[in-house]
């Protein structure tokens, strides 16, 4: 069964790719359908505005029994459809609540929600839900066990690097999850944007590699000068990315201030390394 609104992408597993606003380049979030003895799960359910992908995919798997919906996490582009699988389904939506925070009123007043630490965890066999904070602090990701294959949510991307960038996202903490996935053994990634992963842990490795990388060009900067992340991220980030840039800088500068490398001057406006 393969369709405009239906990909398989792995042994009971099903991709529905929901035109949503996210981050660029991309223009859809995956949401996936996971086969389970007990019903269907449905993992994201893209920004709301096109939730008919949602439902036509649903009616094309035969309308099965949904046992809940997992969000990944608290962005829009997948919480956005939780009114409507809420109303059309009246099941459990699934979320770590570190992440409540980032749902607007609306949303958050909808009667489905459900805390994952209190109340998922154990109910899924065979499916493991991993707390894989950096992006975001309440940041779930799903390793179905038999089949050895990741739900990396925006942990990985298919065709870029993730985006850590505070108040919520926080590099070490990303790092670490990197870690934590990498020590999994998936044999296929699917994130949440862009093309399947087919070998997770090379793919995790050029990202430590390349956080680590980055790390090591903003500390050279700051060894010859005081300068802002705005001024950081114009050497790094070219044209298109240098918004997003400057915002990836601020968690690379959270990450040398917490290990004491670089100190504020300037009234916090620029940084300068500090001797080691
Ligand atoms: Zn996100």
């Amino acid at each position: 069964m393969s369709s405009e609104f239906l990909e398989p992408v792995a042994e009971g597993v099903w991709k529905t790719s929901v035109p949503s606003k996210t981050i660029p380049p991309y223009h859809h979030t995956h949401c996936y359908w996971i086969d389970t003895p007990k019903g269907f799960l449905l993992v994201d359910t893209g920004d709301g505005i096109h939730t008919h992908y949602l439902l036509a995919a649903y009616q094309e798997l035969g309308r099965p029994i949904m046992l809940g919906v997992i969000m990944t996490h608290g962005h829009r582009d997948h919480v956005g459809g939780a009114s409507f699988v809420c109303t059309e389904w009246h099941v459990p939506m699934w979320m770590d609540f570190k992440d409540r925070k980032l749902l607007d009123g609306g949303l958050m007043s909808l009667g489905c929600w459900r805390n994952i630490p209190e109340q998922a965890v154990g109910e899924l066999p065979g499916i493991e839900l991993i707390a894989a904070p950096g992006h975001t602090q309440g940041q779930i990701n799903l390793f179905l066990r038999a089949s050895r294959v990741l739900l990396a949510g925006d942990n990985l991307l298919g065709n870029s690097t993730s985006v850590i960038t505070p108040p919520h996202g926080h590099l070490r903490t990303y790092l670490a999850t990197l870690d934590r996935l990498y020590n999994l053994g998936a044999v296929l990634a699917l994130p949440a944007h862009g093309d399947v992963i087919t070998d997770p842990a090379d793919y995790i490795t050029q990202y430590r590699r390349h956080r680590f990388e980055r790390l090591a060009q903003i500390r050279s900067a700051l060894d010859s000068e005081a300068l802002s992340a705005a001024e950081i991220a114009q050497m790094l980030y070219p044209g298109p990315q240098r918004m997003i840039g400057e915002r990836m800088v601020m968690s690379h500068l959270q990450y040398l201030l917490e290990d004491r490398e670089i100190r504020p001057v300037e009234g916090g406006e620029r940084y300068m390394r500090l001797s080691s």
